[in-house]
């Protein structure tokens, strides 16, 4: 069983974060990546990772969900071999790879009628904002509080009032034009009021709407039907987009992601992350006459990047889309599997008599510790953060690597299995047991 890497038995994992502290700012390349010790991982298998110093961790962090069939995948890193020998990158026209990535992605996804590609998830939102505004010729924008749509300005809000508990500041970042911050009204999730009281404010300025369908930024808020059809009502009443930034819930939750399980369609969708299972891939996708301001010949709205549409990202997206189209059991038995995990830890937690709610969708799965229910951000600070990270950090030390940040959610793969989830559940009673003392 693992222990948390200390200074005394991580002698290699130790080096390493010595090492990157002294070039690397925080000694990690992304604000979330230190979890208070020095762990560095060397391997990557399955449902599982090895740290430097030989310690196995079975994987529900699964880079932050960028991880959607298992650590290298065979049927993923196959197509990356080969796309290994074809053409790298040329930075003109198009290779059919790129092609038969739109195509697959304009027949599974609802919304999708054409699609571009960037690297990352970022990109793509950026992109969607940047559209939405250029066709709407309007300036604001809302999103929901604890809703993450990336590292850029304009959805750096995201809270409607301090204090932020989920990230510590509002907003995420310093170094940000006020009136960036200001074109990003923040409404409450689930909550159709919330959004109406902000399109009443704010007549004619409304560019779009973008939500997490499942806000798991913050654990997992499950949407109503009536919020999102509300949502979608609305943004139509109003002229505004509505854009689903399925970065997390696209392709995880089920083929045609968040949109084909609640049978509403945005007019802009985003992706990222398990879209290409670990390698760099993203997308804007969505009606055609939308998506033609893209067009470089006619339309009005500039889309760059050297690295967009690469081969390895193609390639893996495409082996990673393809896979899952051809294996629906995939999402029957990792639906089942994080139902197995939720039960059983409603069970352990009422057996204990901790106050908590166990919340998720499909593979996905988190512990809120407060009394439920869980509908929206307001309901979150009531989140016990400390007893959330103490189980994090219990179960990260036994080997269950869990983030241990409070409200982060935990994925289970295509790789993970019964065994496993319930070996999982039998070390979460012994971390819960020490929580209810
Ligand atoms: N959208 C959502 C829902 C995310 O969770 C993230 C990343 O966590 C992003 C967008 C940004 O994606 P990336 O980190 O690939 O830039």
């Amino acid at each position: 069983m693992p222990t948390p890497p200390s200074s005394t038995d991580s002698p290699r994992g130790l080096a390493i974060a010595e090492a990157a502290a002294a070039v690397i700012p925080g000694g990690v390349n992304s604000s979330t990546r230190f979890i208070g010790a020095p762990y560095s991982f060397v391997a990557a298998d399955g449902a599982y990772l090895t740290d430097a110093d030989g310690r196995r961790y079975l994987d529900y962090h699964a880079a932050f969900g960028a991880i959607l069939l298992g650590h290298n995948a065979p049927v993923v890193n196959d197509a990356i071999r080969a796309a290994l020998d074809g053409v790298d990158l040329t930075g003109i026209g198009v290779t059919e790879a790129e092609v038969r990535l739109a195509q697959r992605i304009v027949e599974v996804i609802p919304s999708a009628e054409s699609m571009i590609a960037t690297m990352s998830g970022s990109e793509a939102t950026a992109q969607a904002i940047r559209l939405a505004r250029a066709v709407t010729d309007r300036d604001l924008i809302i999103k929901f509080q604890g809703g993450f749509h990336g590292w850029h300005d304009a959805v750096a809000r995201n809270v409607i009032s301090a204090p932020d508990r989920a990230y510590g500041r509002d907003p995420l970042s310093k170094g940000i034009l006020d009136q960036a911050v200001d074109a990003t009204l923040i409404a409450e999730f689930n909550d159709l009021e919330s959004v109406e009281a902000l399109f009443d404010a704010h007549r004619d300025r409304i560019a779009a709407v973008i939500l997490e369908p499942i806000p798991h930024n913050v654990g997992a808020l499950v949407p109503t039907t009536e919020f999102v059809e509300g949502l979608r009502k609305l943004t139509e009443q109003q002229g505004s987009l509505l854009i689903f930034d399925e970065v997390i819930t696209g392709f995880r939750h089920a083929l045609g992601g968040y949109q084909q399980v609640i049978g509403v369609t945005p007019d802009l969708t985003t992706f990222g992350k398990g879209m290409a299972n670990g390698f760099p891939a993203g997308g804007v996708a969505g009606r055609r006459e939308l998506m033609e301001h893209f067009n470089g010949r006619t339309g009005d709205v500039l889309m760059a990047g050297t690295f967009n549409g690469n081969p390895l990202g193609c390639a893996a997206a495409l082996a990673t889309i393809d896979y899952l189209a051809g294996h629906p059991e995939f999402y029957t038995r990792t639906h089942a599997l994080g139902e197995r995990m939720r039960t059983g830890l409603r069970g352990i937690l009422a057996y204990l008599d901790i106050e908590a709610t166990v919340v998720g969708f499909g593979g996905v799965f988190a512990v809120y510790f407060l009394a439920g229910p869980a509908l929206g951000y307001r309901d979150l600070m009531r989140n016990d953060d400390a007893a959330y990270v103490a189980f994090h950090r219990g179960m990260t030390d036994r080997g269950f690597l869990m983030l241990p940040m409070s409200l982060k959610r935990n994925h289970i793969s295509g790789s993970h299995t019964e065994e496993e989830v319930d070996r999982t559940l039998e070390a979460a009673r012994d971390v819960l047991a020490t929580l209810a003392r």
